[in-house]
């Protein structure tokens, strides 16, 4: 079986084609610049047949377009016709409360996804226009939407609830959701086969550390807090986004420096985390090129990170009620053995004890703890593409 996996953002999609009978990745690319001058695919196959190439893509019905016929070319195509592709999962980055799990997608469904744009209004759009370029190229194939806030959704009220006016909530779904949850499911699942256990009989810490940061307490196989909140602004500094902060420095810079409700975003979104701090970059490669240049606000901005992270991992641990194993993925997580072990430092009494030689490693899955450490660290490279068209297979057979 044949699945198409597709990722729409506003002005690029990002696909994979993966044949599920030996979970590989048939092809996968990039349709970039949609609606603008110059817009392009770039299209890779797994033996490495590769292309870029300029095409005109007004939108996104011209980008399935696009991919449908590199994935039919006699030259850089894997499947001869489109009746090969037996179903599309689409990554939908907000669910809200409606989408508890994945759904294949209806007219009911649709309006539905119209309805959750309000809680996204950036990346919702995307994720429904995706949809629709897809049902209109590929009418006959089974579209599934797959949420990456359904995961969390088994939070308890007292985890989600803000203490903020009680209408709120009501009128306007005003609560912490949370999100990546196709990678904290899909790392969880993985941990626990790794451990050789059930994930209902495990708690674990998932860190999700990338451009985008976000922490799961993951007990018996089920989200029951997360840090990411309303939107993915919440919880860690990220590569550009502030994290958790007082709520009163919100108003308040924005009285002093006159600013703007979309000011004060864009600040918070794209001018903060450790790119603020360090006044260096977003990204921890950057970062750690100029802690060895000797900057200290690089250093700070690490050291600003895994204090977060280590913080939120002693908290879920409490929430929890203990804790079975950490997991470690995305860009930083994966790769960044050193951000790991800042971030383990001076967790020995909850039972964390790294073997420094196996963490130093990068991209591959691996427990990286001491052989007699109570709780176990797993580096696990995530892999959301894939979670993705295993849902998307599941739901297809349940049809
Ligand atoms: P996102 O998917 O949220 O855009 P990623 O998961 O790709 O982000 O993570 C990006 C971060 O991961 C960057 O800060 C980068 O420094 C780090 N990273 C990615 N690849 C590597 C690598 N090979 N070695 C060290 N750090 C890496």
């Amino acid at each position: 079986m044949k699945i198409l996996v597709v990722n729409a953002g506003s002005s690029s999609l990002k696909y994979q084609l993966i044949s599920m009978t030996e979970e590989v990745v048939l092809a996968k690319g990039l349709c970039d610049r949609i609606g603008l001058p110059g817009s392009l695919i770039k299209h890779k196959t797994f033996d490495d047949r590769a292309v870029t190439k300029e095409i005109e893509m007004k939108d996104h019905k011209d980008a399935i377009a696009s991919l449908i016929r590199v994935l039919t070319h006699e030259q850089w195509g894997v499947i001869k016709t489109l009746d090969e592709i037996k179903a599309v999962g689409h990554r939908v980055v907000h669910g809200g409360e409606k989408f508890f799990k994945s759904v294949v997608i209806d007219e009911e469904v649709m309006k539905t996804l119209e309805e959750c744009v309000e809680l996204a209004p950036l990346h919702n759009p995307p994720n429904i226009t995706g949809i629709k370029a897809c049902k209109h190229n590929m009418p006959n194939v089974p579209q599934i939407a797959v949420f990456d806030t359904a995961f969390h959704q088994t939070m308890p009220k007292k985890a989600f609830i803000y203490a903020l006016p009680y209408e709120y909530y009501k009128k306007y779904k005003l609560r912490k959701y949370g999100f990546h949850g196709t990678s904290h499911k899909y790392v969880s699942e993985r941990a626990a086969h790794l451990l050789g256990r059930p994930t209902d009989k495990l708690k674990i810490v998932t860190c999700h550390l990338g451009n985008g940061s976000s922490i799961a307490a993951v007990d018996c196989g089920k989200t029951v807090d997360t840090s990411m909140g309303f939107t993915p602004l919440d919880g860690l500094a990220m590569g550009t986004r502030c994290g958790t902060i007082d709520p009163a420095v919100v108003t308040y810079i924005m009285n002093k420096e006159g600013l703007t409700t979309e000011q004060m975003d864009a600040i918070m979104n794209k001018e903060s985390g450790v790119l603020a701090i360090s006044g260096v970059s977003s990204d921890f490669r950057d970062l750690d090129t100029a802690v060895e240049q000797g900057n200290e606000r690089a250093k700070l901005a690490l050291e600003v990170f895994a204090y977060q992270v280590k913080k939120f991992i002693g908290s879920y641990a409490c929430a929890m009620g203990g804790l079975d194993a950490i997991v470690f993925t995305a860009g930083i997580g994966e790769n960044n053995g050193v951000m790991r072990t800042m971030v383990c430092e001076g967790l020995e009494f909850l039972g964390v004890s790294i073997d420094e030689t196996k963490n130093n490693t990068r991209g591959i899955e691996i427990d990286v703890s001491k052989d007699d450490a109570k709780v176990r660290v797993l580096v696990i490279p995530t892999n959301e593409e894939l979670a993705i068209a295993k849902e998307t297979k599941k739901l297809v057979c349940e049809c």
